[in-house]
C-alpha cells in the first residue's frame, strides 16, 4: 500500500502496483470475472482455506477491486479499507457488524435519510439493539452524561452533516468516545460518514475516528456515472465488516471499481475547484435578500477548523419558503436538479422533498429542514457562470 507522498500522490499511484508484471499497463485492469479457473481440484481446495487472498470468486476478492480498497485506505490513511456495492452497504454492514444483541448506538439525529431508513429499520427489525439519536450538536454532553453505560457500543455521525451542513469537532468526541470506553469497560467505535468531505478536505481517521464510510457514489467517483461505497479504518474492524460484506454480498462490481478508481485520481483536482466554486456562491448568497441563511462549512468555526477549505456543499434556506424554492430550482439554467452530490456537475435539490422527504413535517421542521431549503452541490464549472446563474435565480425568488 503506498503510503508515502501527499494525497494526490497517494491517489493516483496507491493499490496500483499488484498490476500484472508482464503487460505493465498504466491503467489498472478491470478483472471482469465472477470465478477463476484451478488447474486442480487441490488447488481449488486450498483456494477456499484462503477466502479472499487467492483469486478463487470475487465476492470474496478481485484484483480490480482490491486496488480500489487500497487507494480509499491510503487516502484515508487508514489501516485497510473494504468496498461496496454502494454508500448504504458500507453504512448497513458497519453498523451490522459493530452492534449485537444488547448493544446500544448513538447516532447523530442529522443524517442522510437513507441513513435514517435503515436506523428505524434496525430499530424495528432488532428491538435487542438500542439506537438512540441524539441532535449532533449534543453528542459530547450525551457521551459524559446521559448517554453514558456499559451497553454503548458505537457512535455514529457525518460531519459536514446532510442537508444542513452541520460540523462536529471530531477530535472532541472521540476523546469523550474513548473515555465512555475507559468507563464501560470497552472500546466504544466513533464511525463518521465522510461521504461530504473526504480527504483531503477532511481526514476523519487522522482526526480520531475508528471508522469513516463513504458513498463513493459522491466525491470519490466523482462523475455521477456509479453507485459504490467503502468503510476504512482499523485492521480488524475492516476485517470483520469484510466478512459482513461477504455474508450479506454487497461486494462492488470490477467495472464499478474500475470507475471509482479513476475517479480518485482526480479527487484533489476536481475538491479544489469544487470548493472554490462553493465559496464565490455561499459569499454570493449570503449578501442575497432572498435568502435568510447559508449553510456552508466554510462559515462555521468548527468547520474551517478541521477542514482544510469549507467543501464543495452549501445549503440556502429561501426566505419565501416552499414557493421560493420552486421558483429558485426552476430559474436556474446551468445548474440542475440532480438527486446526489459530489459530481463535477453542480446539482440542486430540495431536501424537504427528496431526500428527507420520509421525515414527518413537524420532525424536519424540528431539525431546521424548512421548505424553502435547497442544497448546492457545487461541480467544477467555471466560477463566473455559476454566479451568473445563481444570481439570476435569486433575483427571481418571490421574497416573504
Ligand atoms: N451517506 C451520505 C452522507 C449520503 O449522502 C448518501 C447518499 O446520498 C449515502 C450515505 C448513501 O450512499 P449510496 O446512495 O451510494 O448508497
Amino acid at each position: 500500500m503506498t503510503r508515502g507522498g501527499g494525497p494526490s500522490t497517494r491517489a493516483v499511484h496507491a493499490g496500483e502496483a499488484a498490476a500484472p508484471p508482464a503487460w505493465r499497463p498504466a491503467a489498472f485492469p478491470i478483472y471482469q470475472t465472477a470465478p477463476w479457473t484451478f488447474a486442480s481440484a487441490g488447488e481449488l481446495e486450498e483456494a477456499y482455506a484462503r477466502p479472499g487472498r487467492d483469486a478463487l470468486y470475487s465476492r470474496y476478492g478481485n484484483p480490480t477491486v482490491r486496488a480500489v480498497e487500497e487507494k480509499v485506505a491510503s487516502l484515508e490513511e487508514a489501516d485497510d479499507a473494504v468496498a461496496f456495492a454502494s454508500g448504504m452497504a458500507a453504512v448497513s454492514a458497519t453498523l451490522g457488524t459493530l452492534l449485537a444483541s444488547g448493544d446500544r448506538l448513538i447516532a447523530a439525529e442529522e443524517v442522510y435519510g437513507g441513513t435514517d431508513g435503515f436506523l428505524a429499520w434496525l430499530a424495528e427489525r432488532q428491538p435487542e439493539v438500542a439506537v438512540e439519536r441524539v441532535p449532533v450538536g449534543r453528542i459530547l454532553a450525551h457521551l459524559e452524561g446521559a448517554g453514558d453505560g456499559p451497553d454503548l457500543a458505537a457512535v455514529f455521525l457525518e460531519t459536514p452533516s446532510n442537508p444542513l451542513l452541520a460540523c462536529c469537532d471530531l477530535a472532541a468526541v472521540a476523546a469523550a468516545c474513548r473515555r465512555a470506553g475507559e468507563r464501560g469497560g470497552r472500546h466504544v467505535a466513533l464511525v463518521v460518514d465522510g461521504t461530504f468531505a473526504p480527504p483531503p478536505v477532511q481526514s476523519a481517521i487522522l482526526l480520531g475516528a475508528d471508522l469513516v464510510v463513504h458513498s463513493a457514489t459522491k466525491f470519490l467517483a466523482g462523475h455521477s456515472d456509479v453507485t459504490a461505497g467503502f468503510a476504512a479504518g482499523a485492521g480488524a474492524m475492516v476485517e470483520a465488516i469484510r466478512h459482513t460484506m461477504r455474508t450479506t454480498g454487497g461486494c462492488l462490481d470490477p467495472h464499478a471499481a474500475f470507475l471509482v478508481g479513476r475517479g480518485i485520481k482526480t479527487l484533489a483536482l476536481r475538491l479544489a475547484r469544487q470548493a472554490d466554486n462553493a465559496d464565490r456562491l455561499a459569499r454570493l448568497a449570503a449578501s442575497h435578500p432572498a435568502v435568510a441563511r447559508v449553510f456552508y462549512p466554510g462559515f462555521d468555526p468548527v468547520g474551517r477548523a478541521q477542514m482544510s477549505s469549507g467543501g464543495a456543499m452549501l445549503a440556502l434556506d429561501l426566505a419565501g419558503g416552499a414557493a421560493a424554492a420552486d421558483a429558485f430550482v426552476g430559474g436556474l439554467s446551468l445548474v440542475r436538479i440532480i438527486p446526489s452530490l459530489g459530481g463535477v456537475e453542480t446539482g440542486v435539490t430540495v431536501p424537504a422533498r427528496t431526500s428527507h422527504r420520509f421525515l414527518a413535517p413537524e420532525e424536519r421542521r424540528a431539525r431546521g429542514i424548512g421548505d424553502g431549503l435547497v442544497r448546492l452541490s457545487c461541480g467544477i464549472e467555471d466560477g463566473e457562470d455559476l454566479e451568473e446563474d445563481l444570481s439570476r435565480a435569486l433575483d427571481g425568488v418571490p421574497r416573504r
